[in-house]
């Protein structure tokens, strides 16, 4: 469908937990416990009937995240039901890859298409660092076995920090060699705990690559949304840079977020939406959900959000990311 922007909305982000069994350093504090009790969050099937009401008005990808949505005991039925689902094209996850190796095949049987994974370091203490916990070998074998898997798209997100990672950008370069996979430079935002710091802009990570290695630009599919595609000539794989800050895309959003306790947002950077879970508890029908739907998305405002103005310190979102889902 169309906004009143004439922007094509045809991709849900819908984070199914805000519970994560890590700690990154930018996204979680150490010591969170405080997320919301399993009667807050979405229900198996709550779920099911906001997909549906999301396929009646045109949305054909779905990307399911978190929190860590593969912490959730019924990924596998939601996956199913998703799968099952008429309409939705593309099944995707956003992932730190911690319970996956063992499922790849499963899921992609039951309709999961694409994954994406999340690795800050390729330094296995430094990993374990950022993300408090984290085992690095399990999660990047399953990174190396995904992209064997025939899978639609696997891509690695890579929040760069500068003091924290930065010096690991051609490492991450070097992967593409010989694994076809994307690795995705995505700019860190001042939301929850990434405003601790300091982000570096993609456009000066493309230039260090680019004094480095010649790149050329990789075609973008439609359904790449607001990443820009290069490879090194020769590698297997793919580098994209997601730069919602310093080259914001608000004009081409195609995307609309669900968070785990069912509210529908917007726009990520500013709380405005509806709360879907009072709806659904009032046993509302998937026709007149999807017409509130397409109403609240008609309408959403603003067409750009001003990182520096008076606007985003009044109506910024305060949500931690790990409600959001990314
Ligand atoms: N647990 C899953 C994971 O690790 O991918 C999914 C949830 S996580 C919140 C989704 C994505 O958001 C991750 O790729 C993470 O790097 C990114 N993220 C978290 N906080 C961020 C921030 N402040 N700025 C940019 N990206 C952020």
């Amino acid at each position: 469908m169309l906004d009143k922007s004439n922007r094509q909305i045809n991709y849900l982000r819908l984070s199914i937990t805000d519970n994560c069994n890590l700690r990154c350093q930018y996204c979680l504090p150490e010591s969170s416990n405080n997320f919301s009790k399993i009667s807050n969050l979405l229900s198996t099937e709550d779920i099911e009937k906001i997909v549906k009401a999301f396929s009646l008005i045109g949305i054909k990808k779905i990307r399911i995240t978190g929190g860590e949505p593969l912490i959730r005991k019924d990924f596998p039925e939601i996956l199913k039901k998703i799968n099952r689902i008429e309409g939705i094209e593309k099944i995707a996850i956003t992932t730190n890859g911690f319970n996956l190796l063992e499922n790849l095949e499963e899921f992609k049987q039951n309709g999961l298409d694409r994954i994406n994974i999340s690795l800050d370091s390729l330094n296995k203490e430094k990993y374990n660092e950022i993300t408090r916990g984290g085992d690095f070998d399990k999660v990047f074998k399953t990174i190396e076995v995904a992209a064997q898997k025939n899978f639609d798209r696997v891509r690695l997100n890579v929040v760069i920090m500068k003091g924290i990672n930065d010096d690991e950008i051609l490492d991450f370069v070097n992967l593409t060699k010989n694994l076809n996979i994307g690795v995705r430079f995505i700019e860190l935002m001042p939301i929850g705990e990434g405003k601790r710091f300091n982000s570096m802009k993609n456009s000066e990570i493309l230039s260090f690559i680019k004094n480095h290695y010649d790149l050329e630009k990789a075609a973008n599919k439609i359904t790449d949304g607001p990443a820009a595609y290069y490879r090194v000539p020769g590698f297997l794989g793919k580098i994209g840079f997601i730069s919602p800050l310093s080259n914001r895309f608000c004009d081409k959003c195609n995307r609309i977020r669900v968070t785990s306790n069912g509210f529908l947002k917007l726009c990520l950077h500013y709380n405005e939406g509806i709360d879907l879970k009072t709806y659904l508890k009032n046993n509302i029908s998937i026709e007149e959900l999807a017409q509130l739907i397409k109403e609240a998305i008609y309408n959403r405002k603003p067409e750009e959000h001003k990182m520096d103005s008076k606007d985003i310190i009044e109506n910024i979102e305060t949500k931690g990311m790990n409600e959001i889902g990314g």
